[in-house]
């Protein structure tokens, strides 16, 4: 499967973040998948955009969640703000067995994107038999994260890490594309700032973005590569494909 999807996990991005990523997909005329974790007017834009946008969720999972106290809230609260989410990634990707099932059982949600396999080739969904169904888990590729933890980043993620085999899941942090982040050193700084990142405004943002290669310059070049390109797709039309292929 040489599929490629773009995907990114908002977590309490300001508005004007989400805004500007979504402008440079759409420029590029790249879909991509937005995991959600919270509602906004920006959120309500990308929702305005089925075309070009799959919103799936983000559930929080760790103690002292603003999503619920218990699992079942988690999800009862997730599935209220995205009604049509049809994918999902935990935060931190916090996952098990019970919490699977419970996902099975209680949700819409059909593919999970909370596998990491960093830089694995050869990728591909697994069928995941939990709770009484079946759970498409789609692994996650590259991370701009794990770029960052590398021992020596490189971001020339188009010309290298994208025409690895297999399937190829990108998880992009809007706030890191915004940054253009090639270490966490501006995320630290700017979370010092505003602890509550959703207040965060466009100058604390400018006067802290980096200028070498990053995450934002990865991405730029990501959408170049991919624009018109048969292979990228939602993570809800990778899991529609695999499902009509897994049930043939
Ligand atoms: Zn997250």
């Amino acid at each position: 499967m040489e599929a490629v999807a773009i995907t990114l996990d908002i977590d309490w991005a300001p508005d004007f973040v989400i805004d500007h990523v979504a402008g440079l997909l759409a420029a590029a005329q790249v879909p991509a998948t937005w995991f959600v974790t919270h509602a906004s007017p920006a959120v309500d834009r990308l929702r305005q955009r089925p075309d070009l946008f799959e919103l799936g969720v983000h559930p929080n999972l760790m103690a002292g969640s603003t999503h619920g106290d218990t699992p079942d809230a988690v999800l009862a609260h997730m599935c209220a703000l995205v009604p049509e989410a049809v994918s999902l990634r935990t935060h931190a990707l916090v996952q098990s067995t019970p919490l699977f099932a419970r996902v099975v059982q209680q949700t819409p949600w059909v593919n999970d994107v909370s596998l990491f396999l960093p830089y694995v080739p050869h990728l591909r969904p697994a069928a995941f038999r939990v709770g009484g169904g079946v759970l498409c888990r789609l692994p996650c590729f590259w991370s701009d994260a794990q770029e960052m933890s590398q021992p020596q980043p490189d971001w020339r993620v188009a010309d290298g890490w994208l025409e690895m085999p297999g399937l190829k899941v990108f998880a992009f942090h809007p706030i890191h594309i915004a940054l253009n982040s090639g270490n966490v050193g501006a995320y630290e700084a700017l979370k010092r700032q505003v602890p509550r990142l959703d207040q965060a405004q466009v100058q604390d943002v400018d006067r802290l973005a980096q200028h070498a290669p990053g995450t934002r310059t990865a991405f730029l070049d990501l959408l170049e590569r991919l624009a018109g390109d048969a292979r990228v797709g939602t993570i809800r039309e990778h899991g529609e494909r695999w499902r009509e292929e897994f049930s043939a």
